[in-house]
């Protein structure tokens, strides 16, 4: 019998983009899919974002410059607007996924995506909840992080402070820390 993930693969590269379709083609039920789809995030062949799956491509390992910074961009504190066209925008993290936010074309964006801090989940960066400053620092100062759950946010914020926002708040937030009289030159 073939590997149902290999056909997976083999379906998703031919356009196949949700659960729910390979769920039809297979005949089995989405419970099915989500476990094989989860399988293949965690073997790194398959990205998932807005309920929809990709293959990922080398690109994606591949270190990608931060727009603001010009650091390399770590793929666990990613944060990646995606324009329409299919341009993509890497920042190494939140904070400077804030910052670029407000030096990009805001209409020309579709997807904002980035991880979970704590869970590494890709969540939607327009709908998460941000802390911004605070005492520790993975990456860029005055930090962001961005949690799934607010109270995931807050419990992170009363052990190591910052401001518990949502993202226009959290963009806002970050120019007022960084004082930006002018716009950031980003490389697009
Ligand atoms: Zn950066
Ligand atoms: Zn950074």
């Amino acid at each position: 019998m073939v590997n149902r993930k290999e056909e997976i693969l083999k379906l998703i590269e031919e356009g196949y983009s949700t659960a729910k379709e390979l769920a039809r083609y297979f005949n089995v039920s989405l419970m099915t899919i989500y476990r094989d789809l989860r399988e293949l995030e965690e073997e790194g062949k398959i990205i998932r974002r807005h309920g929809n799956v990709e293959i990922k491509r080398e690109e994606e390992f591949k270190e990608n410059v931060c727009a603001v910074c010009k650091k390399d961009t770590d793929l666990r504190l990613a944060f990646i607007y995606i324009l329409k066209g299919g341009k993509k925008i890497h920042a190494c993290c939140a904070h400077c996924g804030l910052i670029a936010y407000r030096n990009i074309n805001q209409d020309s964006i579709e997807i904002g995506i980035t991880r979970d801090f704590i869970t590494n989940n890709p969540v939607n960066i327009f709908t998460s909840s941000f802390v911004v400053g605070g005492t520790v620092s993975p990456c860029c100062k005055p930090p962001a992080f961005v949690f799934a759950e607010r109270e995931h946010a807050e419990r992170f914020a009363k052990g190591f402070g910052g401001y518990v926002l949502d993202f226009g708040e959290a963009t806002l937030k970050m120019e007022e820390l960084m004082k930006i009289g002018q716009r950031v030159d980003i490389s697009i």
